[in-house]
This record gives C-alpha cells, structure tokens and sequence, in this order.
C-alpha cells in the first residue's frame, strides 16, 4: 500500500522513513519549491535519538552535532538556578542528546529516503475524504487519490482544517529570535544547554558544532511583537552576563529568525477515517521544553509500528489513545513553563528561583524520566 504524507517537515521525513523500514512506499507532498536549510539550530533530546538508533541515523546525526549531557537553568548572570543531569538518561538508553545544526538535520533525513518519492512545490489547498479514500487538491492544479493520508502540514496544518476546523491557536505573547553565531563557547559550557531568566525575557546557548553556537532569545510583549526591532538585541539584553553580548554581537543580523511564539490548545481527535495527524498538525506546543520536534518523531515511529501491527483504522485508533495523553502532559507543561519563566513581579521571581535552586535533582530527573521513556509498543 502507498501511504501519502503532506508536509517534508522533521515528523513528515521521520515518519516516511520510519514507514519505508516496515516496508511501505511513500509519496511526500510539500509546499516548498526548494528544501531551503533553516539557519538555526535544535536539540534531539533522549526520546528522539532513542528512535534515531532505532531508525540507524543515530550515528550520522551524533557525528555532526554535538553532545549535551546538562540541561540547565541560570540567572541573567548565569548563576545557577537548576540543573538536569543527563548522564543517568545516556546511561539507561545508550544515547545522548544531540544539538545540531536543523539544516544538516534536514539533509540527514532526506538523504536517508530510498523508496520515498518527495514531491516539492505541492501546497495541499482541498482535502476531501470518505471511508474508503481522500481526493487530495494541490494549488499547482493536480489531483491525487489517495488511501492512506498523514498530515505532517504543521500548526497551520490544512488536513487538520478539513477534518476538524474548529481549533484554537493560543498566542503565548512572546517574541523568539534565533541566530548561529560564529563563536566557540568557554570549555565549561562546551556540552552542556544554558537558558538563563530575566525579567520577562531569557536567553538560550548551545554549542552546535565547531565555531557555531545555536542561541534564541525571548521577551514578553503586550499588543504586538513589532514593538521589539532586532537592531536593538543586543540592548534588551543588556542587563545579562557579557556573554550573551557577545553570541549576539557575532552573529549575523539578517539570519536571525523571529517568530512568536504559539501553540495548539489540545484537542482530542487526531484522525477521521483514512487521515491521520502527526507532529505539530496534531499537538503543536510552545518550544519550552525543546520537545516539539521530538514528539514528533517519536509521533512517527510509533505510527510506523501501529500501522504494521494493525489494521489502518485499528492503527490510527492505537497511536491516539497511547500517544496523546502523554504529548498533552508535555503540551500544558511547556505552556505553563513558558508563563513561569516570564514573571514580572519582582517578589514572585525570587520565590520561584528560591524554589528551583531547592527543588531536589531526583524531582527533575522524573521529569525527564515521563519524557524520554518510549511508549511501549516501540
Ligand atoms: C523557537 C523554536 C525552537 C524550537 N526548538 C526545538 C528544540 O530544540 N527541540 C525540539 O524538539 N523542538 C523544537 N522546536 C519545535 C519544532 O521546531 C517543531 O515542533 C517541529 O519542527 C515540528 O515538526 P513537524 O514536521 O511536525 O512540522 P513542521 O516543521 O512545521 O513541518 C511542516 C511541513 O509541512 C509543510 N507544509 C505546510 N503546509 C503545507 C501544505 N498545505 N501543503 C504541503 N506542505 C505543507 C511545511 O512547508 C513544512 O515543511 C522549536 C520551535 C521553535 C519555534
């Protein structure tokens, strides 16, 4: 059976390679004229690279990123308010999180496609479906019939508008700037991810690779993110460790990305019939957690499963019920995380540095514990 994927995304070329392992072919429609490489950088945490070995790009993707053994968090001046230890995670599943550039990613996993055939420059603009098959419109004029549709189209995602228009994205009014800079850390942060908070704002470090540093930056805004230029960066930021200075001073201006940042308030239907979400078109959440991504991949290879374990339908009906508890706990967490980090009352923050700095280690490795562990049909 040929099963077809809207959206060249990470979850859309995880999931055609996740299928092609179980032995089926793939048709990948994206919007794209070009695979353009996104000029920042991500991280892989555990339960994405533990899917990865399974997939055989672990090696690959390790090789040409770097790897991040503590998570953690810090003042403006990076005094440290929290850490997550990864070695026991490293340890437990034989891998480590991996920070890595998202265009070598990208190249990665297309390059690990050999049955797949992508199809670029088809935006997906008419969805229509009943039991049996869906009749895909593409703004390019063709028309495709399909038996089998996942819909990796992210959180504008237009499969999700046709089968469940009524969905909320929620604003968490906060602007995101993300840049490379070409700056080699001091050997104490070489491994490790650094996000330190402000007042109503914070900023985040990893070293990526040689001479590549992933940083993004985040502050609140009330009415509108036009408000911020990002001329004046490196000002919002002045009140934090010279460092930081210095990642936004060596990096080039017009690369950097800005976006605000949204997500999916969590809803309950993932698939209808012979359709099927994944990714950020099912659950998109706000990246406070640095799990969006991730989830999709884990999304990806657990569908691959259900769907050569069961029958489709069977499958689809698996992958939501094991899946989507266990994705919303991480969606309102990231939310809430997002929220907590940007407080502006003065006597709140203290008490809520005063609680991180006292929460015990055990507390936040159960934390990851839920995230990194696979669901058990893997
Ligand atoms: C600032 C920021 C930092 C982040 N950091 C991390 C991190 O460190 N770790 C992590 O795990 N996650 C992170 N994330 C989240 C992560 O980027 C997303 O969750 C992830 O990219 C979702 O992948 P996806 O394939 O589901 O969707 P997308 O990446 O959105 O891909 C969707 C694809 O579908 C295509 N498409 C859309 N509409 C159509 C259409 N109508 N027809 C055809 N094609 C279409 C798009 O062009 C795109 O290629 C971050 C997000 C942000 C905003």
């Amino acid at each position: 059976m040929t099963i077809d994927i809207i959206g060249a995304g990470i979850g859309g070329l995880t999931t055609a390679i996740a299928l092609e392992k179980k032995g089926y072919n793939t048709r990948i429609f994206e919007q794209a004229k070009a695979i353009k490489p996104v000029g920042a950088g991500i991280i892989l945490a555990n339960n994405a690279m533990q899917v990865f070995e399974k997939l055989g790009l672990r090696a690959e993707i390790e090789e040409h990123g770097n790897p991040i053994s503590s998570m953690n968090i810090t003042k403006a001046d990076l005094k440290p308010l929290s850490k997550v230890d990864l070695s026991f995670f490293e340890q437990k599943y034989q891998v480590k999180n991996i920070a890595i550039h998202r265009g070598i990613l990208q190249k990665i996993l297309i390059n690990a496609l050999k049955n797949s055939s992508l199809h670029l420059h088809h935006h997906l603009d008419k969805l229509e479906t009943n039991q049996e098959t869906s009749l895909l419109s593409f703004k390019n004029g063709k028309q495709i019939q399909s038996p089998m549709l996942i819909g990796a189209d992210g959180i504008h995602s237009v499969v999700r508008q046709y089968l469940f228009p009524k969905q909320e994205i929620r604003n968490a009014k906060q602007i995101c700037w993300r840049g490379i800079s070409q700056f080699n850390l001091p050997p104490k942060y070489s491994n490790e991810l650094n996000e330190a908070w402000g007042k109503e704002n914070r900023f985040g470090f990893v070293q990526i690779a040689k001479d590549k540093v992933y940083w993004y930056a985040l502050k609140s805004f009330k009415e509108s993110s036009e408000e911020f230029q990002v001329e004046d960066l490196e000002n919002y930021f002045a009140q934090y460790n010279p460092l930081v200075q210095q990642l936004i001073l060596n990096t080039v201006k017009t690369q950097i990305h800005i976006a605000e940042m949204t997500d999916l308030k969590p809803n309950y239907s993932w698939y209808k019939d012979n359709v099927c979400l994944i990714g950020d078109a099912a659950h998109a959440m706000t990246p406070n957690m640095g799990q969006g991504a991730c989830q999709s991949i884990v999304d990806a290879y657990f569908l691959a499963n259900c769907m050569y374990k069961y029958k489709p339908l069977e499958a689809f009906s698996i992958f939501q019920k094991i899946r989507l508890p266990n994705v919303h706990k991480v969606v309102k967490t990231s939310w809430m995380i997002g929220k907590i980090a940007h407080l502006s009352n003065p006597i709140l923050r203290a008490i809520r540095n005063q609680l991180m700095k006292w929460t015990p280690s055990a507390v936040n490795r159960k934390q990851s514990e839920q995230i990194f562990q696979l669901p058990n049909l893997l």
